[in-house]
């Protein structure tokens, strides 16, 4: 091992053996004396960094993973939070049936809409599911509108039949 110093005289690179430290060199080109540093550069890093790393590493750690779990948490901690998944599709497709054949479909599509949009709004329930929900339930009002105008008809008609 050499330690590398830069000449006082001339700034001439002064390579100088490990045991030289802390005696003077003697600079070949322009003569100049210069002092040697008992330690090398090596010889100040390292032994710092091993006491340093685990403690500043340390302090680091509770600090830093709370931003990065801070980060993290509007893409994915929403989701498991939200622990009911929501049930837009299966709302949109009572509400579509209610309106188009299925009758019986509209009132539970309805309900369960209007259950839904509550938990969503609550925070319960994944609001990636809103608007299908939304859109499943004013479609389960409006089925329910129409066939209980249907069945109010039919009855009138029945009753009609019947006199
Ligand atoms: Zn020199």
């Amino acid at each position: 091992m050499t330690i590398e110093l830069p000449c006082s005289g001339c700034g001439q690179q002064l390579r100088v053996r490990d045991e030289d430290a802390g005696r003077q060199a003697r600079c070949p080109q322009c003569g100049a004396v210069t002092s040697v540093p008992l330690r090398s550069p090596q010889g100040f890093g390292t032994p710092i960094p091993p006491p340093g790393t685990p403690s500043s590493s340390g302090p680091i750690n509770p600090y830093s993973s709370p931003p990065s779990f801070a980060g993290e948490s509007p893409y994915q901690s929403p989701r498991p939070n939200y622990g009911t998944p929501h049930r837009g599709t299966t709302v949109l497709v009572l509400g579509i049936l209610g309106v188009t054949c299925c009758f019986i479909c509209a009132p539970i599509a309805w309900i369960m809409g209007n259950n839904d949009m509550k938990a969503i709004n609550n925070g319960t329930m994944d609001p990636t599911g809103k608007t299908t929900t939304q859109v499943g339930m004013i479609l389960g009002i409006i089925g329910t509108l129409l066939g209980g105008c249907g069945i109010i008809v039919q009855v009138l008609a029945l009753i009609a039949q019947n006199r």
